[in-house]
């Protein structure tokens, strides 16, 4: 054993046995998730307290479930300038019944979109009843579809956030949801969908994986029997965009495809009828400023603005410094261990990411 790896065999040991002790020690103890840099740059900084155009957030979620908090929740929109909020409920039946109420009740500032109902998915009755359900709902006022999520075993996320079961159903291209999703269509319903996830989830977890961090937290097990790459998966997404073309889909996080813009944009190029959301990924597009202001700029009229994260004002603020500033190397106590960059996007693309693009596909359908 080399002295080198003696004394990080004895740094592990320390930091094991220390209460919650930062480590000072040098490059040869510090824990990469004990990293907390703070930034020496004398630079301007700017901290937008609202969105400089009034926003619809294309991809929300039910965070808040009493009416005390959506009460709070109406408040901080209105602070933030955000005059509208898709609630992807992931549910179907009586519960998005129950949502429904309890959060149009409050306030006009809440479109509920409901979930499929996969409950029996695999049985003989699946389509009739999915099929009775989207129609429920679409009556109660669903005016959309979302979440679907497909990490590569087939969808899951509408069974596991309404029935608490993680049992994966079919890839999206799957002829079991054809009906469905043209369905979809026909009711003028927008379904947003996540495929994958970013991919330092996908790749080795050793010291050269660049989002190490995350990638620790979600990783993603290629040997699991029968999974699907993240390019195996955006092809199926593909195929139910061609299968589908009078459906409007809205692929959450950049399809999880913003480490390779030039793929991403022929995605986009190849399916008029698919839209782009930013939600929850300013950290991993905002590391290569530059080229993804450009890709904002070329697609500006494909991309929404979303956030998929707990409502409050430190979070809308974050969206707003990084989307509209040119502030940085700053950081925000982000889960990467890279500085965060402002990328400011030019205020024709703001007003058509933040409130144009949902009009626009909302009064398409
Ligand atoms: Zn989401």
């Amino acid at each position: 054993m080399n002295k080198r790896i003696i004394l990080s065999a004895f740094a592990l040991i320390a930091v094991a046995c220390a209460p919650k002790q930062v480590q000072t020690s040098g490059p040869e103890s510090l824990l990469l998730k004990d990293y907390d840099p703070v930034s020496v740059f004398k630079l301007p900084e700017h901290h937008p307290s609202q969105a400089k155009f009034s926003a619809i957030d294309m991809h929300s979620h039910p965070f808040e479930q009493d009416e005390a908090g959506i009460k709070e929740w109406v408040k901080t929109l209105e602070r933030n300038n955000v005059e509208k909020v898709i609630i992807n409920t992931y549910a179907c039946g009586d519960e998005f019944e129950r949502l429904y109420d309890l959060y149009t009740g409050i306030s006009d500032k809440f479109e509920m979109w409901c979930g499929f109902d996969l409950t029996t998915w695999g049985t003989p009755e699946f389509e009739e009843k999915a099929l009775a359900d989207l129609e429920r709902c679409w009556k109660k006022g669903a005016k959309g579809v979302g979440e679907l999520g497909d990490k590569g075993l087939g969808e899951a996320y509408c069974l596991r956030a309404s029935y608490g079961k993680a049992t994966p159903t079919g890839h999206l291209n799957d002829p079991a949801f054809d009906k469905l999703l043209e369905k979809c269509g026909e009711y003028g319903m927008p379904v947003n969908v996540h495929i994958g996830d970013p991919i330092w989830m996908y790749e080795p977890l050793d010291e050269h994986n660049d989002g190490y961090m995350n990638a620790g937290m979600w990783a993603i097990d290629l040997n699991t029997p029968d999974i699907l790459d993240l390019y195996e998966l955006v092809e199926t997404f593909e195929e139910c965009l061609n299968k589908h073309p009078k459906t409007t889909f809205i692929a959450a996080h950049f399809i999880n495809v913003h480490h390779d813009y030039e793929f991403l944009g022929q995605v986009l190029d190849r399916h008029s009828n698919l839209y782009l959301d930013n939600a929850a990924r300013h950290l991993e597009t905002c590391a290569t400023p530059r080229a993804t202001k450009k890709f904002y700029e070329k697609y500006q009229d494909r991309i929404v603005f979303g956030t998929d994260n707990n409502p409050g004002d430190r979070m809308y603020g974050l969206n707003w410094r990084i989307l509209e500033t040119e502030d940085e190397h700053f950081y925000a106590n982000s889960s990467y261990h890279w500085p965060l960059m402002g990328l400011g996007l030019t205020d024709e693309v703001l007003q058509k990411v933040y409130h144009d693009n949902a009009v626009k596909i909302r009064e398409s359908l």
